[in-house]
């Protein structure tokens, strides 16, 4: 049964969701604080987690940034006020796969919550196939990237969004089909997401750029990107 973990001060909103995703057949935890959700994410590993950015006592970022470093292969999801959209790109750039804006819409809320746990259980073994772009290597039923040799550390999103790219490479694949395939298949609303994580993964791979034929994301203006081999 995946564990998820509600991170909320707010106590009507902290009930709900942990009633509703109870209800829907998760393990649910529920904190109020900062100090306490790194306390209970230090003791048990969590499969994903929802982390109001706006807590009592510690900077919400600060939180998603440490239960990034402790939890490296939980599902961070955090939420926000509509109107804090810098929150937004901090809380991506501070290591969350995710975020929903306040006021929650419950059902939104267990259809993104389902989709990730769906790509976060491993994959059948067998039936997976290694893509392999330039030098990068991408290994779908182990889910590693390397080059070389040279393994790529790499977040739940950002393996889903590089195997998606090298899938089909030297295509371009529109904004809207990266959305729907990698989040959430009924995808609408803002993708500042998808630019964070492409952002990352560039970062990634220039990482490795000096190990071998490195593919890089070009951005397509108006349209979305393509990985190809330089
Ligand atoms: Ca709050």
């Amino acid at each position: 049964m995946p564990r998820l973990l509600v991170v909320e001060d707010d106590e009507t909103i902290g009930s709900v969701l942990e009633s509703s995703l109870r209800a829907h057949g998760h393990q649910v935890g529920w904190e109020r604080t900062g100090r306490d959700a790194l306390r209970v994410a230090a003791e048990t590993d969590f499969d994903l987690v929802l982390l109001d950015l706006g807590l009592p006592d510690l900077d919400g970022v600060e939180v998603c940034r440490q239960l990034r470093a402790n939890n490296p292969t939980a599902v961070l999801v955090i939420l926000t006020a509509r109107t804090q959209e810098m929150d937004v790109v901090v809380g991506l750039e501070a290591g969350a796969d995710d975020y929903l804006t306040k006021p929650v819409r419950l059902a939104e809320l267990l259809a993104r919550v389902r989709a990730h746990l769906r790509r976060v259980s491993p994959a059948p073994a067998g039936a997976q196939p290694m893509l392999e772009v330039g030098d990068l290597l991408v290994d779908t039923g182990s889910r590693r990237a390397s080059v070389a040799g040279t393994e790529i550390p790499l977040r739940a999103k950002e393996f889903d969004l590089l195997a998606r790219l090298a899938t089909t490479p030297e295509a371009a694949i529109s904004r809207e089909t990266l959305m729907e395939q990698v989040w959430d298949e009924n995808w609408f609303g803002p993708t500042k997401t998808l630019d964070v994580h492409v952002a990352a993964l560039r970062r990634k791979l220039a990482g490795v750029a000096d190990r071998g034929v490195v593919p890089r994301i070009t951005t397509l203006r108006g349209h979305g990107y393509r990985l190809e081999v330089p």
